[in-house]
This record gives structure tokens, C-alpha cells and sequence, in this order.
């Protein structure tokens, strides 16, 4: 029998403290006493309040800054200097305007030393890989906020890092574009299609961190130190309504404003749910955009609408309302208790919206909330020349309704992803597809020329 030696980890901290000088010359301590160790395999969210000092962390780490108490093992290796296995993407982006994307893309390589030929090459390849191809010769103020975080990413990429470090990379982004690059990169590193071996992420976000994380620290303040270390063990891609999903962003949210509970008291509240199951399909109440729009315009102004008195005002059924109601409370853009309903804050910023942030808006409570559209648009970004066949989704629905049934989900799916412009239907082909020049970013970059 073979015998299982434990890998060296990838970095290893050891008794990490960092103190920086105040202006009055007196030392202010930041983190101490910190120890971990990074493993490959893993994507590990750090979190925690404003000035726990994660990018202190982050930078020792990369070797940007050294610590002033413990040691940097990389590779089991002291750590001296820059770190020549990581890679950092900065939350702004930390573009140089003069040069071009592909420069732009280049310049981690340049700084390893390595010949224009491979340097060009291996940029152009991670162009490619993070979806920058045409843009090239682009200058960054010439991009959306997006496609230059793009280059962020292409950038860190092209060196091939083992560890790939994030600094809140997300966070200057709008939501869609944030999670349709957040769910790009775990595209990319669960097809295994960058080398990468562990990503570490900086975050604020309690859900961005239980979305990607296969672990999760966090960093607690004055001084910074671990204050949780625990794993999430639930199944990429992972569905914000997953019951498990909630109740892990419950208990990270506790630790998180529960600042004097002690590790030995944490340790009960953080545990993975036994029961994770994906929730089966919703059932879509056939019901379009629009009549979700008026209904919660007619709410706009009432605080606590009960079901039966609106219907007797509108001089509908309640069994007409209700396919409404459901569409909204699917979309989470209500709360409904015994029949009383409320707009969720969600609601009035769609109400007072223009076409435009309203389609927005559709299309992120789509994603986050309906398995069905998600799934279409999960599919459709991950084939290559982003079309599906409607037939394939049928095939799919009839595990779980009647052929008829089947059809009804799909068509009303559809519905609302074309008024979200997340995908488009080509109805004598019967292919749902998503038109690549009407994505948001590209009509940013239209826009902006
Ligand atoms: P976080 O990323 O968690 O917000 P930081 O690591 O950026 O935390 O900062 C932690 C604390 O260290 C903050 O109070 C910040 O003001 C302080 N700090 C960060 N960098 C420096 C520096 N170069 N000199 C002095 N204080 C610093
Ligand atoms: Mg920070």
C-alpha cells in the first residue's frame, strides 16, 4: 500500500504579525499572530471589517511588504522578496492608460524577464482564455469597467501563478457584470482551463465569499487575527437559494457581527448543513415582464397590501393575481405573509427606474433567484458559440414535468430572459442564444467611443 505523505503546503504563515509606522513615528499594530497555511486545490475567501488588514495580508503574501514579526514559507522555502509564485488582481484595476491591453497584459511577463516572442504569445493566449480577443489594441479608456477588470485578470493570468490573489476585485463593478465575471472564473478554474493551483480572495461580501470559496477566514480587527477557518463544502455552481447557501451567509454574517464571540464559541455555528440538495425546478406562473412591472407599480404606494382587497379593487380573481404575485415573489421583489404583500427595497428601485436599469435589475434577480433561466444562461456562456438548442432544455424539463408543462416553463423562461436581454430566441430554429453585442459591457464600450 502506498503511504500518503502530506504535501508541502503552498504557503505557509507562521506567527505573521505586521506593524506599520503612524505619522506621530509611534508602531501601530495591525495583524498578529497569524498562522495558515494555503494548499492547492483550494479557492479561500478572506474576510472581514474595513482595516482587519486582509490587503496587509494579501501583500505579505505576495511579498509586497514584508511582515515585521514570523515568516513567509513558500514552498517550505523562506520566503524573501517578491513572491515568484503570485500573481495579485487589484480591485482598481491598476491599469496603465498609455499602454494597450495586450502591453497592458504583458507586463507581468516582461517583469519575469521573458523574450518578446513567448511574452506575446502567452499574452495573446490569455487574451483569449478570459475573453479579450479583439480588444487588443484597445486602451483601457477605452473599455467598460468590466472588460478592464478583464485585463486585470489576463494580466495575473499570463504568468501562470500558482497562487492567484484577489483584492476585492469585484467590488468596482455593477452586480451583473460582477457575477457574470465571478462565474466566469469559476468556469475557468473548475474546467481546470488556467494552471492556477489555489486562489485567495479578498472580500467584504459574505455571498460573494460563500459563491466561490472552498474555505473561508475570517480576519477579525484590532488587532487583525483569525477569528474562523472553516470550509464550505457545498457543490459549485452554487444556487443563492440553496437553503445550505443561506445558512452558511447566516452564520458567516454572525461571526461577522458578533465581533467578542470567541473561537471556541464559533465553532458551534459553523457547521455545513447535512441537507444539500438542489431545489428542484420552481414552477414559472406563465406571466409576462410587463404585468409584474404594473403590479408593482399599483403597490407602489400602499405600505401592506392585502391579496383579497386588491383583487376586489383591481376587479379581478384572485386566482388572476395570483400567477402575478408568484412571478414577484420568485423574482424576490416581494415578501408575502398571509396573504399581505411588500415590496422589497429591490422593487421601489425598479419602479423608479428607466427601461434600462430596469432590465438590469430584471436580469440579476433572474440569475440569482430563478434555476431555470440560470441554467439556460449557464449553458448558452458555456458553449462556444453561445446557442442552444431549445430541444436540449426540453430534454431537461421533462424529467420534471409533463411535455406540455415542459413547453409552458420553457416559453415563459425565455420570455423573461429576452426582456433581461440575457439571451435572445431565434424561433424558426428554435435556438435560444446570447447576442454577443448586446452585452452590457460591450454597449458600455459602444457608448463610451
Ligand atoms: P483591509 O484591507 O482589511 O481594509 P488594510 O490591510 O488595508 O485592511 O489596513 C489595515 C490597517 O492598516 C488600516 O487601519 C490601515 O489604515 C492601516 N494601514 C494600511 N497600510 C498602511 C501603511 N502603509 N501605513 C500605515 N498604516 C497602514
Ligand atoms: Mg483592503
Amino acid at each position: 500500500m502506498a503511504i500518503k505523505t502530506k504535501a508541502a503546503p503552498l504557503i505557509a504563515l507562521q506567527n505573521i504579525g505586521k506593524a506599520y509606522i503612524q505619522p506621530n513615528r509611534e508602531p501601530i499594530s495591525i495583524i498578529e499572530n497569524i498562522s495558515l497555511e494555503l494548499r492547492s486545490g483550494e479557492i479561500i475567501a478572506l474576510l472581514g471589517p474595513s482595516g482587519s488588514g486582509k490587503s496587509s495580508l494579501m501583500r505579505i503574501i505576495a511579498g509586497l511588504i514584508p511582515p515585521t514579526q514570523g515568516k513567509v514559507l513558500y514552498h517550505n522555502r523562506p520566503l524573501t522578496g517578491i513572491n515568484p509564485g503570485v500573481a495579485i488582481v487589484f480591485q482598481s484595476f491598476a491599469l496603465y492608460p498609455w499602454l494597450t491591453v495586450l502591453e497592458n497584459v504583458e507586463l507581468g511577463l516582461k517583469a519575469k524577464g521573458i523574450a518578446l516572442e513567448l511574452r506575446r504569445q502567452k499574452a495573446m493566449q490569455t487574451i483569449d482564455v478570459i475573453g479579450l480577443d479583439g480588444f487588443e489594441n484597445a486602451y483601457p479608456r477605452e473599455l467598460s469597467g468590466g472588460m478592464r477588470q478583464r485585463v486585470g485578470f489576463a494580466r495575473a493570468l499570463a504568468v501562470e501563478p500558482e497562487l492567484l490573489c484577489m483584492d476585492e476585485p469585484f467590488s468596482a463593478l455593477d452586480v451583473l457584470t460582477a457575477e457574470n465575471l465571478r462565474i466566469e472564473l469559476l468556469d475557468l478554474w473548475l474546467e481546470r482551463r488556467i494552471p492556477t493551483k489555489a486562489i485567495l480572495i479578498v472580500t467584504h461580501g459574505i455571498e460573494e465569499a460563500v459563491v466561490l470559496a472552498d474555505r473561508i477566514i475570517v480576519l477579525g480587527r484590532n488587532p487583525g487575527r483569525i477569528r474562523a477557518d472553516f470550509p464550505v463544502k457545498l457543490k459549485h455552481y452554487r444556487d443563492r437559494k440553496n437553503p445550505a447557501f443561506g445558512a452558511i451567509v447566516d452564520q458567516v454574517y454572525k461571526i461577522l457581527t458578533h465581533p467578542d464571540l470567541e473561537k471556541s464559541e464559533l465553532k458551534a455555528t459553523i457547521k455545513t448543513p447535512k441537507t444539500i440538495r438542489q431545489p428542484k425546478y420552481q414552477s414559472l406562473p406563465s406571466v409576462r415582464i410587463g404585468s409584474v412591472a404594473g403590479f408593482l407599480e399599483i403597490l407602489e404606494n400602499r405600505q401592506n397590501a392585502d391579496l383579497y382587497r386588491l383583487g376586489q379593487e383591481l376587479q379581478l380573481e384572485v386566482d388572476d393575481i395570483l400567477p402575478i404575485v408568484e412571478a414577484a415573489k420568485l423574482m424576490d421583489f416581494i415578501n408575502l405573509t398571509e396573504g399581505d404583500i411588500n415590496l422589497k427595497p429591490i422593487a421601489y428601485q425598479f419602479i423608479a427606474g428607466g427601461i434600462d436599469e430596469r432590465k438590469q435589475l430584471v436580469s440579476q434577480q433572474l440569475l440569482w433567484n430563478i434555476r431555470l433561466v440560470q441554467q439556460i444562461y449557464n449553458i448558452c456562456s458555456s458553449i462556444d458559440d453561445r446557442r442552444v438548442s431549445e430541444e436540449l432544455v426540453l430534454d431537461i424539463l421533462q424529467n420534471h414535468f409533463s411535455p406540455k408543462e415542459a413547453k409552458r416553463q420553457l416559453d415563459t423562461a425565455i420570455d423573461w430572459g429576452r426582456y433581461a436581454e440575457l439571451y435572445s430566441y431565434d424561433e424558426p430554429t428554435g435556438t435560444i442564444f446570447i447576442e454577443e453585442e448586446t452585452s452590457s459591457e460591450e454597449k458600455a464600450f459602444n457608448n463610451e467611443i
